[in-house]
């Protein structure tokens, strides 16, 4: 589009890292890498369409933020080491209002990028509808990745931080209701930590691990099926923030911390002897985590609530295509 090299050359070329493993970065047909010997290259994409998965008022700086975040956070859940970084951008217009939603984008995603030493090596720029897409890589040795199907009947389940609390901000957003923890709770929403360093510390020591963008239920289910086993939950164990804790008890409604997206928590499974090592793992990368539950046979997922009934088919998450 018009003015698309201009923007190139002032708020991409420069704008993160500049790592020594990239031979060659923006400006040519191709970025040229050099990726480190005996290493698997982890590589995922996201798109974020506005509409969809934002709205147009948000904050740029923080969206800048989430749309690498969500994509370090599968990094993570490989258990890979975050390299390199593309970034496709579908704007309106490149007019002035335009740039300075651009700098405040590029602004958040930058400073992301920064933190993990991540260098932007190349992308797309055209005009349309606004939607960003970015693709991300990085490193694994082949034999310590965390893989969907490597779940194993016995394991215990753990997950890291706390669940639902991403999903209560946004119903609070679409109710417009105050509340009394609203700014923590739309961090959690707007501004997701990628759990880059509990994957990078789980290497060799998880089995399966999945990053929770579905819902606790929807992406336990994505490794129960590539595993083929089934899960069992205690609700009791559900690592909850005062907020969440306090909707799930006064509704007795466990949809929250079950089925709300957008947490980006890490969701593994491990040998129960390796509750040590997994204790180390979390202190190493100050990340709380917290056991939840038990890899079983079979293929039901459900729930022990604290009054000893089940809830059962616990995996209804939020489908794009389900709701059209
Ligand atoms: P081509 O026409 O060969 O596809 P482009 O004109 O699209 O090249 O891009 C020129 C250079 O700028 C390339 O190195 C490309 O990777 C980079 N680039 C374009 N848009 C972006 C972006 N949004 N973020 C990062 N790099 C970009
Ligand atoms: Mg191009």
């Amino acid at each position: 589009m018009k003015g698309e090299f201009d923007l190139i050359k002032r708020y991409f070329a420069q704008s993160t890292h500049q790592r020594n493993d990239v031979a060659l970065g923006i400006g040519d047909d191709c970025a040229l890498l050099q990726p480190p010997p005996d290493q698997q290259i982890a590589t995922s994409i996201d798109t974020l369409v506005c509409g969809r998965h934002f709205l147009v008022d948000v904050d740029p700086t923080s969206l800048g933020h989430k749309a690498l975040a969500v994509n370090l956070s599968d990094l993570a859940a490989m258990g890979a080491e975050p390299a390199w970084v593309m970034l496709s951008l579908t704007l309106p217009d490149a007019d002035q209002g335009w740039r300075r939603w651009l700098q405040a984008f590029m602004a958040g995603f930058s400073a992301l990028a920064q933190q993990y030493q991540m260098q932007l090596i190349g992308g797309d720029t055209t005009r349309g509808p606004l939607s960003i897409t970015v693709q991300v890589q990085g490193f694994a040795p082949p034999d310590q990745t965390m893989r969907r199907g490597a779940a194993k009947v016995g394991d215990h389940i753990y997950v890291s931080g706390t669940l639902g609390d991403a999903g209560l901000a946004l119903e609070l957003q679409q109710q417009s209701q105050s509340h009394p923890q609203a700014d923590i709770l739309r961090k959690r929403l707007d501004l997701p930590i990628p759990r880059v360093e509990l994957g990078l510390a789980l290497r060799g020591i998880a089995h399966a691990a999945i990053d929770i963008s579905d819902g606790l239920g929807a992406d336990l289910g994505h490794i129960c099926v590539a595993s083929g086993v089934g899960a069992q939950l205690q609700a009791t164990a559900l690592p909850l923030s005062t907020a969440v804790a306090e909707q799930v008890s006064t509704h007795a409604d466990w949809r929250l911390p079950l089925n709300a997206g957008d947490d980006y928590e890490l969701l593994f499974t491990a040998l129960p002897n390796q509750a040590a090592a997994i204790a180390q793992a979390a202190s190493q990368s100050a990340t709380p985590i917290k056991c939840i539950g038990e890899i079983q046979s079979g293929q039901e997922l459900s729930l022990t609530l604290p009054d000893g009934r089940t809830l059962t088919d616990i995996n209804q998450g939020y489908d794009h295509f389900n709701d059209v």
